[in-house]
């Protein structure tokens, strides 16, 4: 299958998901102010721009290697719960991918479930609890989905190929990733109404409700990142 996502497509990624998060720093801290202690934004602003001056210190020459320093750089720099929860995102996402050059749409969408089930074995968040888990969770979902339903018609040995001859697998990894950010950021606004469970947010009870999760709007910001970076048209 041709080779969607390479190391230098991750690269990518990573450096939009930190142009978001330097773009959205005060909303982030803002929304954890009202629920939190309004680190948020501080807190992945200072990872990320670490994670970005390691990237440009370093070549990593697979995807293994790249993510699992963008990791290490995320649970070494940014305290609290966000910093161990995105950081073990990252390094099961590089256990995940292993030591190739590229992955393909399915290896891609392999490596975030598995950094969404690190989150989970992490922080024990489920659905409902209003934290990152549920803009992440649907996200990966619609991933899986897009993909497989996109799957038949790449692999089908059509007679008459007129038109569109290869239906490029890259559109479909382009339509699965819009239909993750979509769902992300569905995901992220479901959490206004909920009442939070886990983390900081859980100590406030019912006063959390009414409130957008700070760590959903991050998760949703990582997702539209995807999109945006890996998208080739
Ligand atoms: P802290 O709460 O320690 O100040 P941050 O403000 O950086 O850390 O991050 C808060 C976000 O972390 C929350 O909005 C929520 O999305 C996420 N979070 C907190 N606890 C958990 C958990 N157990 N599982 C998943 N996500 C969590
Ligand atoms: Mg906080």
């Amino acid at each position: 299958m041709t080779a969607l996502v390479d190391v230098e497509a991750l690269d990518r990624w990573i450096r939009e998901f930190a142009g978001q998060v330097a773009a959205h720093k005060e909303l982030l801290t803002q929304l954890d102010a009202a629920i939190g202690d309004a680190d948020h934004g501080a807190n992945m602003d200072r990872g990320m721009t670490a994670v970005v001056a390691a990237l440009d210190g370093s070549r990593p020459a697979n995807a293994a290697l790249l993510l699992k320093q963008v990791g290490m750089t995320l649970v070494s720099t940014v305290g609290g719960a966000s910093g161990p929860l995105y950081g073990t995102f990252f390094l099961r996402m590089a256990t995940a991918s292993g030591e190739v050059t590229a992955l393909d749409g399915q290896a891609f969408a392999k490596a975030l479930r598995a950094g969404l089930e690190g989150v989970v074995s992490r922080g024990k968040a489920e659905a409902g609890d209003k934290t990152m888990y549920d803009a992440l969770a649907p996200a990966v979902e619609a991933l899986e989905g897009t993909l497989s339903a996109a799957a038949p018609l790449t692999e089908a040995p059509t007679e008459a190929p007129t038109e569109a001859p290869t239906e490029a697998p890259t559109e479909a990894l382009t339509e699965a990733l819009r239909s993750a950010t979509r769902a992300a950021e569905d995901g992220r606004d479901a959490t206004i109404a909920m009442l939070a469970r886990k983390g900081r947010a859980s100590y406030l009870g019912e006063r959390s409700v009414g409130h957008q999760d700070p760590g959903a709007t991050s998760a949703a910001l990582l997702v539209a990142a995807a999109a945006t970076a890996l998208a080739q048209s």
